[in-house]
């Protein structure tokens, strides 16, 4: 048996997400499919894990409801999600905005310019004044932007409304700003709340970081690895040793570099995740904080 992941989202405006809700619970479940699903009136965001052939009929099923709906394809399958949770909720990602969003037919209203990854790097190459802005947490970005990336000091999307209007960023409002996250969920969101807070000219990436990765690779305007959300935590744009490659992240320990995230070993207490190389980890298993605070201290410092 062969298994796959389907990651997919779409913004549609949907009148009843609860019925929604029951009839993908049930779809999900006569497939044997597990994984992750939230459904808000703005539309589905989702990913999926199971028996290739379950995947093709889910697909199939899906498209009905949720026309021009794209679904990537991913390594994978049933064992990489415990169990199946669909649920709906209040926006399908949590920026704390479910009033503000406006979406149509065609997708989100108001949102920023879809760039293809060769149109990022035209608009980059004609205009030495365009900015590029983080639309993920400030962590994921500790391994891996955009080169000169602005990258705003939010720990989970529900901060960035509070930062864009904080007067920090009030600099870029009239230049062009490229607005950017892992597969570009979270710009459709973003770079509509930052036009309606007088960001000028806002554009997002169409497919994200993982679409312009697999047309660029190491060569392009992206510098280090990508965070990613499932256990491996990072994945690389070239082979290893890439030449291209540009090392970002560091252990927080020692300094060496490393794109490895760790949970911190005094959790639940501790929900942090941090960088570490591999000899720092094994003698040393907790974040920067709790390393100082308590625990022990570094076996350097005898
Ligand atoms: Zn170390
Ligand atoms: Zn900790």
């Amino acid at each position: 048996m062969t298994s796959k992941i389907l990651l997919y989202y779409k913004f549609q405006p949907i009148t009843d997400p609860d019925a929604v809700r029951l009839w993908q619970r049930d779809l999900c479940e006569g497939l044997g499919l597990t994984g992750r699903i939230l459904i808000s009136k703005d539309g589905i965001n989702g990913t999926v894990g199971g028996d290739i052939k379950a995947c093709k009929t889910y697909v199939k099923k899906t498209k009905e409801y949720f026309r021009g709906i794209e679904f990537k394809w991913s390594e994978g399958g049933a064992e990489d999600f415990p169990k199946l949770s669909v649920k709906a909720r209040d926006e399908i990602v949590a920026f704390g905005a479910p009033g503000e969003l406006k979406v149509d037919e065609h997708g989100v209203v108001g949102g920023g310019t879809h760039l293809k990854p060769e149109e990022v790097n035209e608009l980059v190459a004609n205009n030495p004044d365009v900015v590029f802005f983080d639309g993920r947490n400030a962590r994921e970005a500790e391994i891996g932007k955009f080169k000169n990336a602005v990258v705003p000091d939010v720990e989970t999307t529900h901060d960035f409304i509070k930062e864009l209007e904080s007067g920090k960023y009030d600099w870029m409002k009239d230049k062009p700003v490229i607005s950017y996250c892992t597969g570009g969920i979270r710009c459709e969101i973003l770079s509509s709340l930052m036009k309606n807070r007088g960001f000028e000219e806002v554009y997002q990436i169409d497919g994200g970081i993982v679409r312009y990765g697999e047309k660029y690779g190491n060569s392009g305007l992206w510098e280090g690895s990508l965070y990613v959300f499932d256990k491996r935590m990072h994945t690389e744009f070239g082979p290893e040793n890439d030449p291209d490659y540009v090392q970002l992240g560091h252990c927080v320990h020692c300094g060496a570099p490393s794109n490895m995230f760790y949970n911190c070993a005094s959790e639940p207490e501790c929900r942090h995740q941090y960088l570490s190389c591999e000899a720092c980890r094994e003698e040393n298993p907790y974040c920067a904080d709790c390393a100082s605070a308590s625990h022990q201290a570094p076996a350097s410092q005898s």
